[in-house]
């Protein structure tokens, strides 16, 4: 006879048995909400979004106040906590969003605090000649308003935080209502590091209960001269229409192209790698793949020793029935496919429970050979789930992938050693980040030259963005004088 235990009594009986096993009953999961963690509460979190921009505005004088010396060891004492804390920051953002993986999220945090530049990215520029000398510098716009994803909560917060505070910024958060407390967490890590080094102890922000109601008191608020917004594409439309300077982080759907003269065991490896980095939460992952029809196979062989496991194309469609639920438009009454939340950022091995194959945890990725038009290329999924189009050449390859990509701009990959391929794709794609020949997460500089950030901003141009992006630049004009030569 099968019994159905509810989740309180499985917990009753696991808590029992561990009794007898250890003397002691195990801990009690972490508590937390929007306004603090395990009993703890957060510094900088305010119940009214008008409190928190208060709070942010004289974080803004307070930085203002800073030489550039003092910014900085703020910011390295950021970088400490963020590293002692990364493993604390993940398994919070794992528990509450039930997205992604602790040790991916721990090395995402450990990336922030190495690779997000400091102050040295604020550059003057000098012009001299016969009239003089004109100096250009990078200024604080003043208070930002930050609207950050669920998908990298913590990591998004802190990368910002970073970087507005070395530009001279303050900041207030409108986090994302499925992951506040994780990034409240980080709000307060902010905070504390800011004590730390004898700073105010509150110089950045953030409130309890993030709703498009505080994001629309941000947007309206004449204090905030600046809107950064890292998410999809409904929010970035909406603040790139506050008539505010806004900068936009998008949404991505990023193709990957091998070709028949790729290293095909390393491109596999180097694909799968990416694709399921935090169960292919970040915004840059490997998404659909266009593989040579002549390397296919081998391809598939590849990414299968490296922890795919290859779905028939009837389990594809299946699958796709729930990772992709449909969605009414409540204005126009128009139907179309979102992808299910309670599916994103989980394991394959969760999602493929779904339609009833069980593997073990070596199964990291799920990969299916698809038509160009399966809801599974088309669709930003954020899963790993990976579809695999077999096409005829480059011609064929780059067409596909470009369409694929949706003119979104954000990302793309292609494995590959013929160097007219490369620069065919990457010119035809035009995407803020072309990666050649290695996991998609060497575009934030894991693993590849340059810095890091988590608001990479297509629609607006500042691409990968750093300190410099939360700047204006100011001229001053000293006629006639101090040039030397
Ligand atoms: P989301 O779009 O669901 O939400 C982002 C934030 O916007 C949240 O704080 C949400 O509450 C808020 N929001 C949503 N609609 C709003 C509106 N109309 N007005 C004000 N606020 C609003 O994002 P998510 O699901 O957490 O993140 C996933 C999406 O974000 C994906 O599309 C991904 O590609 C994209 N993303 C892009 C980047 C980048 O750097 N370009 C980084 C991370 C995520």
């Amino acid at each position: 006879m099968a019994i159905n235990w509810t989740d309180a009594q499985i917990e009753e009986i696991v808590a029992s048995v561990m009794k007898g096993l250890t003397g002691e009953a195990p801990k009690a999961k972490p508590q937390y909400c929007g306004a603090g963690y395990n009993g703890k509460k957060y510094i900088g979190v305010y119940e009214d979004m008008n409190d928190a921009i208060d709070a942010a505005e004289a974080g803004y004088r307070a930085i203002r106040a800073m030489s550039l010396e003092e910014r900085e060891k703020v910011i390295n004492i950021i970088r400490d906590l963020c590293r002692k804390e990364a493993p604390t920051m993940a398994s919070l953002g794992v528990d509450e969003t039930k997205m992604g993986r602790v040790d991916h999220k721990t090395a995402k945090h450990i990336l922030v605090a190495d690779k997000t530049p400091g102050t040295s990215d604020i550059v003057a520029d000098v012009k001299t000649g016969d009239y003089g000398l004109t100096l250009t510098e990078m200024a604080p716009f003043g208070v930002v308003g930050s609207i950050t994803p669920s998908t990298n909560p913590s990591e998004t917060v802190i990368c910002n935080s970073i970087g507005m505070i070395a530009a001279g910024n303050g900041v207030v958060f409108n986090p994302h209502p499925n992951a506040i407390a994780t990034s409240n967490y980080a709000v307060d890590l902010i905070n504390r590091a800011s004590a730390m080094a004898g700073g105010p102890s509150v110089l950045v922000s953030s409130v309890v209960k993030p709703t498009l109601d505080t994001a629309s008191i941000m947007y309206k608020d004449p204090r905030i001269r600046l809107l950064v917004c890292t998410g999809g594409p409904g929010v970035v439309k909406s603040v790139l229409s506050s008539g505010k300077k806004a900068i936009g982080a998008g949404a991505g759907n990023p193709p990957v192209i091998v070709d028949d003269t790729a290293d095909i065991k390393k491109a596999g490896k180097d694909i799968i790698d990416g694709c399921t980095f935090d169960n292919n939460l970040p915004c840059i992952a490997e998404k659909e793949v266009f593989a040579f029809a002549n390397i296919a196979d081998e391809l598939i062989d590849a990414m299968k020793a490296n922890g795919a496991y290859l779905i028939s194309s009837q389990d594809a469609d299946k699958l796709a029935k729930i990772v992709l639920v449909e969605k009414t438009n409540p204005k126009t009454g128009i139907k179309s496919k979102i992808v299910n939340r309670d599916c994103v950022g989980r394991d394959a091995k969760v999602l493929l429970e779904k339609i009833g194959i069980y593997v073990g945890n070596d199964i990291r990725c799920i990969i299916c050979e698809t038509s160009f038009e399966h809801e599974f290329v088309q669709e930003e999924l954020m899963m790993p789930i990976l579809p695999i189009v077999r096409v005829k050449n480059i011609d064929e390859a780059i067409s596909l992938a470009v369409k694929a990509e949706h003119g979104n701009r954000h990302t793309a990959h292609m494995h590959s050693k013929n160097i007219d391929n490369l620069t065919r794709f990457a010119r035809a794609v035009e995407t803020t980040i072309f990666v050649k020949n290695a996991p998609s997460y060497a575009g934030i500089g894991f693993g590849g030259e340059g810095h890091t950030t988590f608001t990479i901003a297509g629609p607006t141009g500042e691409g990968i963005t750093s300190a410099r992006s939360f700047t204006r630049k100011r001229r001053c004009v000293l006629s006639e004088s101090f040039r030397i030569i």
